[in-house]
């Protein structure tokens, strides 16, 4: 008999523990799993920051999609997906490839909000995260051979934070500053969200590395030059930067308007309680592209907690059980990196930071990675 088809969109944070659980999960079921996802390593972005500082090598974050799916008997397939054959159980995906499909899941992350600038190697969101990268390592090599060069982060979320000291580390570090001189430009306040002692040593941090704060303010427009770009902010005032990074808010990982998937308002995929997409019962999301009846931060974390439950519900639905609801932790520990191997620990009004927080990190971090590794 033909085995049941379930296709899985994306190599992101919950597909992987589905992949790992899949050999025990569908024992006894006669079913075919295949992963398709546009390349070979997928990152865990939790050790971006320690990478861009020069903590951790690439590799130390990439988890070998092929090798994981080998190890657990699933397909892999090199592919983006592009859009849902309408009435078909059937994808389509960027060249052409066609798949048809039992059930199907879509994992597929998101990206910094890029507000329609025109992007470049100077310009760009920190995710995806090959580009910036790849992008990074550039700059670095620029900032070598000349000194003076102007570097912004758009957004003071933790990611921004996070990477802003990370950047800064790896160059006084590597380049002994290298004369740069450092922006944080953010319509919101630093660490919104946070409590006022992370909120505080987070100032302090930026206050003490020299970084200039641009608060309460939006990037309008930016022109690109010759040499670098100018940044037009709302307040009227501008600024020149030679490597911009945009830690934005969320968006989807890409236009899927023409997907033929139900979409929110903000192009997100709509799920129930169980990670149902709406009116799909064959179909689930996951991750950042899925957006919950009532919305949850775009936190790998919440990708992590999603996986479980996503496998459970992927056999329950083959053997007509009832699906498991996903229920968020209303907050959540986050341990905020400081560049070096320092770091800080945040949940409600508890706060600590030191060492020993960046070891944890660490800990926590490389024991995530050794799970996937093959
Ligand atoms: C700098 C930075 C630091 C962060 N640090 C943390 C942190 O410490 N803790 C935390 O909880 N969150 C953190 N986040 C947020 C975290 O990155 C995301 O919430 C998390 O990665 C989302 O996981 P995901 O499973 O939705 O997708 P991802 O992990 O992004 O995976 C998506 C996968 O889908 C693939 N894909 C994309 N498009 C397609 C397509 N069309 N077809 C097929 N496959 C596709 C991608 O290649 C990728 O493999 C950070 C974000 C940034 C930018």
């Amino acid at each position: 008999m033909k085995p049941i088809r379930i296709l899985l969109v994306g190599g992101g944070h919950a597909h992987i523990e589905v992949i790992r659980q899949s050999p025990r999960l569908f024992n006894g079921l006669n079913t075919e799993l295949i992963l398709i996802s546009p390349e070979p390593g997928a990152a865990y972005s939790g050790m971006l920051p320690g990478v861009v500082a020069g903590h951790y090598s690439v590799d130390d974050f990439l988890i070998n999609l092929p090798a994981l799916c080998e190890a657990s008997g699933v397909a892999w397939h090199q592919g983006r997906f592009e859009s849902l054959l309408p009435g078909r159980r059937a994808i389509v995906l960027a060249g052409g490839d066609e798949l048809e499909f039992d059930f199907i899941s879509f994992d597929i992350g998101s990206t910094p909000a890029t507000l329609g600038y025109s992007l470049s190697a100077h310009l760009l969101g920190a995710k995806p995260i090959t580009p910036f990268l790849q992008a990074w390592d550039h700059f670095l090599a620029e900032a070598a051979g000349n000194s003076g060069k102007v570097v912004t982060v758009v957004g003071a979320g933790v990611a921004g934070f996070e990477l802003a000291l990370a950047m800064r580390y790896r160059i006084d570090a590597g380049l002994g500053g290298a004369g740069c001189r450092w922006q944080l430009v953010s319509s919101g306040a630093l660490l919104a969200g946070h409590n006022a002692f992370v909120r505080r040593a987070g100032a302090k941090a930026l206050q003490r590395l020299g970084f200039d704060r641009h608060f309460g303010v939006s990037l309008d427009r930016v022109d690109s030059r010759a040499e670098g770009h100018m940044l037009h902010l709302s307040d009227g005032s501008e600024l020149r930067s030679d490597f911009t990074v945009l830690c934005t808010p969320a968006a989807p990982v890409q236009d899927l308007g023409a997907s033929n998937l139900p979409l929110t308002r903000d192009g997100f995929i709509p799920v129930n309680h169980c990670l149902q997409v709406l009116a799909h019962e064959n179909a689930f999301a996951v991750g950042d592209i899925a957006q919950l009846p009532s919305p949850i931060a775009k936190a790998g974390v919440y990708a992590v907690r999603q996986g479980p439950v996503l496998a459970a519900n992927l056999r329950k639905v083959i053997t007509g059980e009832r699906l498991t609801p996903f229920v968020p932790q209303k907050t959540f520990l986050k341990l905020i990196t400081l560049g070096g191997q320092q770091a800080m620990a945040s949940r409600g009004w508890f706060y600590c930071r030191g060492a020993w927080v960046w070891r944890w990190k660490n800990q926590i971090d490389t024991g995530f990675m050794e799970k996937y590794q093959r």
